[in-house]
């Protein structure tokens, strides 16, 4: 092997890679904490460079980055940025209305109920972030009396609400479908056990034959996870290779007791997890946080796995239906497959209905 083609070790991680400097984990994770470390002047003054230069929001370059960062990593309000948004017409990232004036929530509105509104998609996700009651009525009554725009959707404004973290039902029912509340899993050697993310269980997949695992245990009664409300230690076992190749797996719990698991549409019979990434993946150092964080934590320039909060979707948002209840699910984690096994794509979903005690996870990637 010649020199170059020598594999050099990260200085902060001694991960091995084949170029000069941080590693990809250590290069973003060092970019969040410069975020985190941000005083208040210093986000106040970023929050005006972002609104002095709104119209390059699009380029998905620096006032791209700013901004995701400070929502995810600052937990920044969002109303001015909104109001110069507005004025531009600018409706992307749709985070950018996660608050805003009255004024701009009416005017939003004012469009939506237009006709023939071209930008309706994007609209109905700028108010599906600002989700007040208004909103919810208004896309009630248009659920019910769709006006010509809707044969361009493909889905109904239920479904549109749920990219803003909650949905209504057929009474006009508001409900959320994502936790108030985030928790990042973060590699710590803290001794904390309430949430492990990866134990190897002693039974195989009946498809592959690869070793189950319990993706996640988590441990409700845990004073920070008691908005969970789980009542218990739950279970989460998923076959790791399947996981990213079928179409979902449901999990029936019981807290403090076993859980059941049950693969849905596997694509495939093949295992494709080696021992190595197996036992890489059981040997991670995720710690729940000992602090909340921010609930669009997972939407930041970090890979990340979060427990509540919103998730970065990589596929379009997806909220599954209790196959019990058949009420809309909540999203319990997300986890980035990176953060498991270096170099992997993807996500993993995995939502909860508390009620009946099911839990169904899908993976998603690019
Ligand atoms: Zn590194
Ligand atoms: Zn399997
Ligand atoms: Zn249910």
């Amino acid at each position: 092997m010649t020199k170059e083609h020598q594999a050099i070790p990260c200085p902060d991680c001694n991960r091995e890679k084949y170029f000069e400097g941080l590693c990809y984990w250590c290069k973003n994770r060092k970019e969040r904490e410069r975020y985190q470390a941000m005083t208040d002047k210093e986000v106040v003054s970023s929050i005006t460079n972002i609104i002095n230069k709104i119209e390059t929001i699009k380029e998905w370059k620096d006032v791209y980055k700013d901004f995701c960062n400070l929502l995810a990593y600052k937990d920044i309000d969002t109303t001015e940025i909104a109001e110069a948004a507005f004025k531009k017409e600018i409706f992307y990232p749709h985070t950018i209305y996660r608050n805003v004036s009255v004024n701009v929530r009416d005017k939003l509105i004012e469009m939506l109920l237009q006709p023939d509104c071209e930008e309706a998609s994007n609209i109905l996700m700028c108010l599906a972030l600002c989700g007040d009651d208004k909103v919810k009525d208004t896309f009630f009554k248009l659920e019910k009396n769709p006006l010509p725009w809707r044969k361009n959707l493909f889905v109904d404004l239920s479904i549109y609400a749920e990219s803003g973290g909650w949905t209504f039902d057929e009474q006009g029912e508001k409900s959320d479908v994502i936790y108030h509340e985030c928790y990042s899993l973060q590699k710590s050697n803290r001794h904390d056990n309430t949430v492990k993310a990866g134990t190897i269980l002693k039974d195989k997949c009946p498809i592959c034959d690869c070793n189950l695992i319990d993706i996640l245990t988590i441990d409700g009664n845990d004073e920070r996870l008691a908005f969970l409300q789980l009542k218990g230690k739950v279970h989460i076992p998923i076959c790791p290779n399947c996981a990213s190749m079928c179409e979902k797996t449901i999990i029936r719990y019981a807290p403090d007791g076993n859980s059941t698991m049950e693969i849905i549409e596997a694509y495939s019979d093949e295992n494709y997890l080696s021992e190595k990434e197996l036992n890489k993946l059981v040997s991670n150092k995720l710690t729940l946080s000992k602090t909340q964080k921010p609930i669009f934590y997972a939407c930041g320039i970090e890979e990340t796995c979060t427990i509540g909060g919103h998730a970065e979707w990589i596929q379009d948002w997806q909220y599954e239906t209790c196959p019990e209840c058949e009420k809309k699910m909540k999203l319990l984690s997300s986890i980035s497959w990176n953060e498991l096994i270096d170099g992997s794509d993807g996500s993993l979903y995995i939502e909860i209905c508390t009620d009946c005690h099911i839990i169904i996870i899908f993976h998603q990637q690019t």
